[in-house]
């Protein structure tokens, strides 16, 4: 029987379902034995057929776009509104767990608008899970991101350690605000499972309570986090420090490494340039700085933290807006959907190497490249 997915447009509420991608019928017996559920497409016939429901399903050549992009062992969710939603890719080598929006901060220049996470869910934890059961069992990386992870509570242990049975060889990286670690039951609950090829990333945005917690608009969020760094340095896990550079804290970057240096075990520290959507849009005039004033405040805090032999990171920094003697510093930080050049990076001789800039940076008009002539 054949299924047009078009057919389902007029039906008011999406149902989805995962499914794990397969170019060839091979593997699909041994994916159906691992209780997945299999969406195998045939190129020449632009079909679509869904195990163990044995449903096949004529694409329309709109929806063909994005079902020929897919590769086999992609992970997608399958709607019955006809879209397909790769929230896997099986070559790169890395993966997300969404846990949701929502957060228990609102920082001054979050690219997520404060209304976006007031209204989000939490993704349950059976459906992460159920994720993480398409990585495959040897992906060597997931990323655990929100809003902010630890909303789940005793749930995030729960993905944790499910990501631990079934993907052994993953490094976990989580990235959160770091408050809820100041409970130090919970924290010392990580410190467990996490071991030293796993890393939490946490943000620290003051050298003070007084700037930090005016960024993150949290009163005592300093304090909690702080704390709770400071219970995680007693584990084993590598931890991250990310600065996000802005008007509201340029000036006190060497500070604030200053004040990380007298932090345990920092593995590594990232300066991280905005992204201008969301909240930091809408509080344009108090946040924004241009790269190259932002790049340039970073410059005394990555010279102290290399005395120190910390690892240090430039994220979302195009190369214009850095000194060269920094350039091995910048990192490929952006998603590749949110990747742009300007019109006038065609004449810049390091387009090449460049890792671009946010859409919405440009689009808003933020961002001023500086073409490179040497
Ligand atoms: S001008 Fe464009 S390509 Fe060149 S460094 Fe700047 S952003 Fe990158």
């Amino acid at each position: 029987m054949t299924f047009y997915l078009s057919a389902y447009r007029s039906q008011p509420a999406a149902v989805y379902l995962l499914a794990r991608v397969r170019l060839a019928r091979k593997e699909i017996e041994s994916d159906l034995q691992i209780g997945l559920n299999v969406a195998y497409v045939e190129q020449e016939s632009q079909t679509v057929t869904l195990y163990p429901f044995e449903k096949r399903y004529s694409i329309s050549d709109a929806e063909w776009l994005r079902w020929k992009e897919l590769q086999d062992a992609d992970a997608i969710s399958f709607e019955n509104t006809g879209i397909c939603y790769r929230f896997y890719q099986a070559d790169a080598g890395d993966a997300a767990i969404v846990t949701g929006l929502a957060c228990n901060t609102n920082c001054v220049m979050c690219p997520v608008s404060e209304s976006s996470r007031r209204h989000a869910q939490l993704t349950p934890v059976d459906e992460l899970k159920m994720q993480l059961r398409y990585f495959g069992t040897d992906i060597p990386h997931i990323t655990i991101t929100g809003g902010e992870p630890t909303l789940l509570k005793q749930g995030l242990l729960e993905v944790v350690q499910y990501a631990k049975e079934q993907c052994p060889s993953a490094e976990i990286l989580i990235l959160t605000n770091g408050r809820t670690f100041s409970v130090a039951p919970y924290a010392q609950a990580f410190n467990r499972i996490l071991i030293a090829q796993d890393q939490i990333a946490i943000p620290i945005h003051g050298s003070n309570a007084e700037r930090h917690d005016a960024i993150t608009q949290a009163q005592g969020s300093f304090a909690q986090t702080i704390q709770g760094l400071r219970t995680l340095a007693q584990g084993t896990m590598r931890i991250e420090i990310r600065i996000v550079v802005s008007k509201l804290n340029n000036r006190d970057i060497s500070n604030i490494v200053e004040l990380l240096l007298t932090l345990p075990r920092i593995t590594v520290v990232n300066f991280i340039a905005l992204e201008m959507c969301g909240n930091a849009i809408k509080n344009r005039e108090q946040v924004w700085i241009d790269y190259l004033q932002a790049a340039a405040a970073c410059e005394d805090g990555i010279e102290k933290l290399v005395s120190a032999g910390i690892d240090i990171g430039l994220y979302n920094f195009p190369l214009c807006a850095v000194k060269h003697k920094y350039w091995t510093l910048c990192r490929d930080s952006i998603s590749d959907y949110k990747i742009r050049y300007t019109p006038v990076c065609e004449s810049c001789k390091v387009k090449s190497i460049c890792y671009g800039v946010f859409n919405s940076t440009i689009s808003t008009g933020c961002f001023v490249a500086r073409p490179i002539a040497e």
